[in-house]
């Protein structure tokens, strides 16, 4: 913790067995407070029970414990709900920043869908992400915060016989996870350590719209997380066309890095294609999309347009399924993930704080 300010959210088990020894307190303060925080979700100090009056008082003093409060949920009739964060004030112009996150409910799954990032720098043209005014990083805590908050917010735990269990987080929200590459892993990890959450590194995805240099680096540090990509279109040009993105890192290139990382870590990529008629959809399309699939280890997510920034149309049901079997007759892993949350403004591609 090298700020001035000592934040314990967010900190490893190591940070906080120093940062209590620091105070003058015994380094096993570190492991309580890790627990409390990162299994038992504590909200405020005062839930830190076995800490005397006096450490939590000093500990308040220093400004040690900030929140990151649920202003607004919005609940769909498919039982998924998105809930509205502030994440403290812009300086420059003294408004709240939001931020939102998703609990979606789907095939018996329950995944908490969380930002990296307040906006986003890039502007991939079906995100309404894309559309608002970038306005910075997250901190590693105010992204676990996200999970935590939507859990308490629900009732949630860990236990192996809640029905409201935790079983899946996102990193799919708003944001660029690797353009906070360090924040949004050391996050990942608070979720994956067992004295925390204890997730599965298989139930936790990092998504990037394809920054080349943190898939390497994603793949040389040997991360156990799943690796998602939102391809979105099988071919440079078409793909430039809606993710700016493409411009920074082409296509080609994007793909080396998928091997190179499917390569190493011997587990599939998932590849997130959002569904846009007339723009990904074509014969042709099918073709070299089945092309990369074949020349990949890896799962394809289709997902049907969910925003109407650009008078495009969503595909229907039929045209869904149609794209899915042809990819399925080629022997490609390709799913139909729908539009869960749809209602309140909260599937993919929709969260830019309305809704
Ligand atoms: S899809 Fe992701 S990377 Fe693209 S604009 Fe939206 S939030 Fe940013």
């Amino acid at each position: 913790m090298s700020e001035e300010t000592p934040i314990l959210k967010g900190a490893l088990l190591e940070e906080l067995t120093e940062f209590f020894k620091s105070i003058g307190e015994p380094g096993y303060r570190g492991k309580q407070a890790f627990i409390r925080i990162n299994r038992f979700q504590a909200r405020t100090l005062s839930e830190f029970t076995e800490f005397p009056l006096a450490l939590r008082e000093k500990l308040e003093a220093m400004g040690a414990f900030p929140d990151l409060p649920i202003i607004q949920t919005s609940k769909d009739a498919d039982g998924t709900e998105k809930a509205v964060f502030a994440a403290g004030t812009d300086r420059r112009d003294e408004e709240t920043k939001k931020i939102e996150a998703v609990w979606i409910v789907s095939e018996g799954r329950r995944t908490a869908c969380i930002s990296s990032q307040v906006g986003c720098t890039l502007n991939c043209a079906f995100c309404a992400t894309g559309t608002m005014k970038f306005r910075g990083n997250l901190k590693a805590w105010q992204i676990v915060d996200q999970v935590y908050g939507l859990m308490r917010h629900r009732g949630s735990s860990m236990a192996a016989d809640d029905p409201e269990r935790l079983t899946n987080v996102v990193f799919m929200g708003m944001g660029e996870p690797f353009y906070n590459y360090d924040q949004a892993l050391r996050a990942a990890h608070l979720l994956h350590n067992p004295h925390g959450l204890n997730l599965g590194a298989r139930h936790i995805t990092i998504s990037t719209a394809g920054v080349v240099p943190g898939i390497e680096r994603f793949t040389s540090e040997g991360q156990p997380f799943n690796l998602a990509i939102s391809l979105n279109h099988p071919d440079p040009e078409g793909r430039r066309d809606i993710m700016d993105i493409t411009d920074r890192f082409s296509l080609p290139d994007l793909l080396a890095a998928v091997r190179a990382y499917t390569k190493a870590s011997g587990k599939p990529v998932m590849f997130e294609f959002v569904m846009i008629p007339d723009k990904n959809m074509g014969k042709e399309n099918v073709e070299k999309l089945v092309a990369i699939a074949k020349s990949v280890n890896c799962k394809i997510n289709l997902i049907p347009l969910n925003t109407n920034l650009h008078n495009w149309r969503r595909p229907t049901d039929e045209e869904m399924v149609e794209f899915q079997n042809a990819l399925r007759q080629e022997g490609i892993l390709a799913f139909n993930r729908g539009s869960p949350g749809r209602r309140v403004g909260g599937a993919c591609g929709m969260l830019a704080l309305t809704g």
